[in-house]
């Protein structure tokens, strides 16, 4: 479930003017050395590359990556014959162990001997070096060799969420292109051209950050949605000390469903937040009266109390914390707050 080739292309040639620079300069191989393509996960910086790749080796006149030659759907689907892949745990160079969590200085070198040969189709070599961050400091200094003295008809395509990790001279070299996160009615539209239901569609934009990776991940994870309607009925209805344990011993060893489950309590804080401050009056009506009473009136400091329990849990899952103990303090933040709306005693208003 992907969105068409070409309207990827278009995607980012709406999402800035820079992208439309880009494009127009890599159609006429206006193309520098190198490109360093950073921004947050899911954003679609692996995608942009295998298009940039593309927009160099496509055999189409005028408007490239025209999506349709064999260069062009060799090249994004990451196949074309001058195309280098480097990635962690999936060397090039022979005999470099599979499951190394880097990027070796074999690899680098390897792709600089592949370079020196022409390419397959005459045109041009393209490497992509995904997570890039995780090259060595070693892998890093003989890339730097290469940037200061690319091969001819090469271009280099640096992938990273994190340029901090990269040597500054390394970062100097590229040209940096910069993805943002997607706003969420735009992900709205490439999932509802995907043909996801409305209310799939609806949460997945907004629970996915800007990513529109997540978003079409989300949409069509089954086992998400059953999860979603798991964590309403378990999280969100527990009112007593017993039911937390109890639901805590449930999840003890589900330690693999941890970061759907806070992408989901995250998603229903946000629908409250957004339900109590927001424009969107999304429809709460499954959710326990307590709740429902919390998103009509709680204040302010309520909703930021829950959003740091969120944020805490994050935080400690991280570091490895004894997973059960930071559930239960989660499950007891929640029902802490909710607890505080249990009695319908009071008159509910807008
Ligand atoms: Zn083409």
């Amino acid at each position: 479930m992907t969105p068409n080739k070409i309207s990827i292309k278009d995607s980012f040639l709406q999402h800035g003017e820079e992208f439309r620079v880009l494009f127009g300069q890599l159609a006429e191989w206006k193309n520098v050395h190198a490109y360093l393509i950073c921004g947050e996960k899911g954003t679609g910086k692996r995608t942009l590359a295998r298009l940039m790749g593309a927009a160099l080796l496509c055999s189409a006149e005028g408007n490239r990556p025209c999506g349709c030659c064999r260069n062009c759907r060799l090249a994004e689907s990451g196949e074309h014959p001058d195309l280098i892949r480097i990635e962690k745990g999936n060397p090039i160079a022979p005999g470099v162990k599979k499951d190394r969590s880097t990027i070796p200085v074999e690899d680098i070198r390897e792709m600089i001997r592949i370079c020196s040969v022409r390419p397959t189709d005459g045109s041009m070599h393209i490497v992509l070096i995904c997570d890039a961050d995780k090259m060595t400091a070693q892998a890093q200094n003989c890339l730097l060799k290469t940037l200061e003295e690319p091969p001819a008809d090469t271009c280099i395509i640096l992938i990273t969420e994190h340029t901090e990790s990269l040597l500054t001279t390394v970062i100097s070299r590229c040209r940096t292109v910069r993805v943002r996160a997607w706003e969420d009615e735009y992900i709205l539209s490439v999932l509802e051209r995907n043909g996801a239901p409305k209310d799939r569609a609806l949460e997945a934009a907004a629970a996915a950050g800007g990513s529109i990776g997540k978003a079409l991940e989300l949409v069509s994870d089954d086992e998400y949605w059953k999860l979603r309607e798991e964590v309403l009925n378990q999280f969100l209805k527990s009112t007593s000390r017993s039911e937390v344990i109890k639901i805590s011993n449930q999840w003890k060893d589900r330690k693999q469903d941890s970061e759907k489950l806070m992408t989901i309590l995250e998603s229903y804080v946000r629908q409250m937040t957004e339900y109590r401050f927001g424009a969107a009056r999304t429809d709460l009506s499954r959710f326990p009266a307590q709740w429902q009473r919390f998103s009509e009136k709680a204040g302010k400091e309520s909703f930021l109390r829950l959003s740091e329990a969120l944020s805490d849990a994050r935080k400690q899952l991280q570091f490895n914390t004894n997973y059960q103990a930071v559930l239960e303090k989660l499950i007891f933040a929640f029902m802490g707050e909710g607890n505080l709306w249990l009695s319908s005693s009071e008159s509910v208003s807008r």
